[in-house]
């Protein structure tokens, strides 16, 4: 009757010790104690099991680039894209092919299976379009690929950005990106969020905006972003990435945005990990954070995920693919340690980030996609501690990466001969 029973599993809402059902690629049970039998079975021991994780922001055109044609030397955002600059004409389609499907193997025996990258379209060869569409399609076995058709260089800026975008849509890209703090003035910045809201409402896509990302307190796209997802009617169909000037904007301004934001049910995607490295890079001491309003905004109703953004690239020298890791960095630079807190940490790297990518089946209740992950952890916030061994990773109900859980041994007179951090050392408020 079932394809697959894992046993003795804790789900991310804190019940424990729950049998799940798989079958037809479907979770089929979840129950206390599934008395059937299945061709396979995974005993958890008490572990966590959960929906994969989903990157809503990446960059799958520079992955893994680290180093090539240069490093960054100053490590900011600026030589960032001037280094990309240089290596963009280099870009092979067969190179760039090679290193997304290699992150997506990173990925997952993460437990990564969502991913949402942004394809820069500067280029008007597209080597990166008709690379990605091709990964896209190689990974969909296991990796739902979402493409966004991003003007790096600018919409208005670049001399065929306008075009080049149109082009990349036209090929299959299925988002409508932009980055108006990129460019020229503000004026061209507006009228770069009024023109590509306009164009996703005429193609029916949905928007995924770079929006101020910089320290500037008076970068307030975001506002315009939310005023033209009302005016094209493209509520809940909007993300804002970074949106890092809300950091530093004047209090009795965002008091007044953020409401605006939830009107137009914005999807808010902060990059911690990117955004404490990049930002703050003008600033001597005291020196700015520069992660969005994360508590305010969930607070307010907003649907907020965290992205990934970068791994081994021109902006960021660090990074394996672990949702967990960028969790870990959000709870630190949102100050937001408290079991709670942590509890909402852990949707915005997955249920939240379903909800921004508009994810259909996904999550874990009878009737979702059979996609889970077990973790060596015991709940959702050993999970974000320990950024622990994803033992299992299951996609349409079959195990597609497995990793041995991690087990120090101890050679200690009169101590144990091993640990296993994530079973040993569980704090006494978390054991239930
Ligand atoms: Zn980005």
């Amino acid at each position: 009757m079932f394809d697959l029973i894992i046993r003795n599993a804790n789900l991310p809402d804190g019940r424990q010790g729950f049998d799940i059902g798989l079958a037809g690629g479907k979770i089929a049970a979840i129950e206390k104690s599934i008395a059937a039998t299945a061709g396979e079975e995974i005993d958890a021991t008490g572990r966590l099991v959960s929906p994969p994780f989903c990157d809503p922001h990446f960059h799958m055109d520079a992955t893994l680039s680290l180093g090539l044609p240069r490093m960054n030397v100053s490590g900011t955002l600026l030589e960032g894209i001037a280094l990309w600059g240089e290596l963009r004409p280099l870009l092979t389609k067969e190179a760039l092919v090679e290193r997304a499907l290699r992150y997506c193997d990173l990925a997952v025996t993460q437990g990564l299976l969502y991913i949402r990258s942004h394809v820069d379209t500067s280029d008007p060869r597209l080597v990166t379009a008709e690379a990605l569409l091709e990964v896209k399609e190689k990974v969909a076995p296991y990796i739902d690929l979402q493409l966004v058709a991003f003007p790096q260089d600018g919409y208005y800026r670049a001399p065929d950005g306008v075009s080049s975008l149109e082009r990349a849509l036209d090929m299959g890209i299925g988002i409508v990106g932009g980055i108006p703090h990129f460019e020229r003035t503000m004026e061209d910045g507006a009228r770069s969020v009024e023109a590509l809201c306009r164009l996703a409402a005429d193609r029916g896509l949905p928007v995924d905006m770079h929006c101020d990302e910089t320290d500037d307190p008076l970068s307030r796209h975001i506002e315009t972003l939310a005023a033209q997802t009302v005016r094209f009617g493209l509520k809940g169909r909007v993300a804002g990435s970074h949106l890092t000037s809300m950091h530093s904007m004047d209090n009795y301004y965002v008091s007044k945005l953020i409401p605006l934001m939830a009107e137009a049910e914005i999807n808010v995607i902060p990059n911690p990990l990117i955004n404490i490295m990049l930002q703050g890079r003008h600033d001597s001491y005291p020196k700015r954070r520069g992660m969005t309003r994360v508590r305010e905004l969930m607070a307010a109703g907003l649907n907020v995920s965290f992205g990934h953004d970068c791994v081994m690239d021109p902006w960021y020298s660090m990074g394996s693919g672990d949702m967990l890791e960028v969790g870990h960095m959000a709870i630190h630079v949102a100050q937001m340690a408290g079991i709670d807190d942590k509890r909402k940490i852990f949707d915005a790297l997955t249920v939240n980030s379903a909800k921004t990518m508009g994810l259909e089946g996904y999550g874990l209740e009878t009737g979702c996609k059979a996609d889970l992950v077990v973790l060596q952890a015991a709940d959702v916030t050993e999970a974000l501690r320990l950024k622990p061994n994803r033992l299992f990773v299951i996609k349409a109900g079959k195990v597609i990466a497995k990793t041995a859980p991690r087990v120090g041994e101890l050679s200690l007179a009169g101590r144990p001969a091993s640990i296993d951090m994530a079973r040993d050392y569980v704090p006494p408020v978390l054991q239930r």
